[in-house]
């Protein structure tokens, strides 16, 4: 399948590692141009030169993070003066901490609402007019299934997504005549270096090995096995072409089978 992403301008935030990093990656295997951040400029050039080596293609990495709106208008500047546009937003930005009802104070879930819902809020508003104005637009936002199926102990996680994928539905309406979709990829249980360094963390707590810990986690799901974040990577792609244009407003979710509900 041709996903008609060549030449396309790709902005892809939190992508240093990760799923934001596959995400980058896998993009820029399919010929987009595509402009990462991350907080730590050694990492984001490093990540982009991988990629650039790796694909041909043009990948430029910058220090941002996506809760500053200084350093968000400047990541969003950097491919406006790079490459005359943005086509594609990638939303990301990384988990907040585990919590309960009794755990959290409001300072925690004001933190939170930050990080995963107003960095996606802020990139989208700096790019979505040109999108409308050039009829065509693609904005994908990472989430989590506990968007379906809220999780234990994170509390924050299931709370702020939950108002995003409210947000990401309501301007999907919003600009979906202007040929702009709005989606979401929900990822399962991933491998990425986070869940590796969250399970190494646990283990000393637990009295369980890392590897017992992934295993439990991996019982959990339909599957047996995480997700790679090449996995989570594919569904934001696709989400991201010119094949899916005409799904918006939809939550995808690549979880292995975790979700246990219909929709
Ligand atoms: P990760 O920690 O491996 O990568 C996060 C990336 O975001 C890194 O590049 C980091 O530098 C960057 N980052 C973090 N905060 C940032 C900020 N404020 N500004 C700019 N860059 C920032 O995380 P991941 O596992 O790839 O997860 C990505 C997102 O997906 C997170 O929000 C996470 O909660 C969510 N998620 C992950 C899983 C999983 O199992 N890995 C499951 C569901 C949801």
């Amino acid at each position: 399948m041709d996903f008609g992403l060549t030449n396309r301008v790709a902005l892809v935030a939190a992508a240093s590692k990760g799923i934001g990093f596959a995400a980058a990656r896998e993009l820029a295997r399919e010929g987009a141009r595509v402009f990462l951040c991350s907080r730590d400029e050694e990492r984001a050039r490093e990540a982009a030169r991988r990629i650039a080596e790796e694909t041909g293609t043009e990948c430029v990495g910058m220090r941002a993070d996506v809760t500053d709106d200084a350093d968000a208008r400047a990541f969003a500047e950097l491919a406006r003066e790079r490459a005359g546009r943005v086509d594609i937003l990638v939303t990301n930005a990384g988990g907040p901490p585990s919590a309960t009802f009794e755990s959290a104070d409001l300072e925690m879930y004001r933190r939170a609402f930050e990080l995963n819902a107003l960095s996606a809020i802020r990139l989208a508003q700096l790019v979505v007019p040109a999108m409308r104005e050039a009829r065509w637009g693609r904005v994908v936002n990472v989430t989590s299934i506990s968007v379906k199926q809220p999780i234990e102990g994170l509390l924050l996680s299931n709370t702020v997504r939950a108002g995003l994928t409210g947000w990401a539905k309501t301007l999907s309406a919003e600009v979906a005549a202007d040929n702009v979709t709005v989606n979401n990829v929900a990822p399962g249980y991933t491998l990425t270096e986070r869940q590796d360094e969250l399970a190494a963390a646990r283990a000393g707590t637990s009295g369980k090995s890392k590897e017992e810990l992934i295993g439990m986690w991996a019982a959990q799901v339909p599957m047996r096995r995480l997700a790679s974040a090449e996995e989570i990577a594919a569904a934001i792609v696709f989400l991201a072409s010119e094949r899916a244009s005409y799904i918006t407003g939809v939550t995808l979710q690549v979880d292995g089978g975790w979700v246990r509900g219909l929709f």
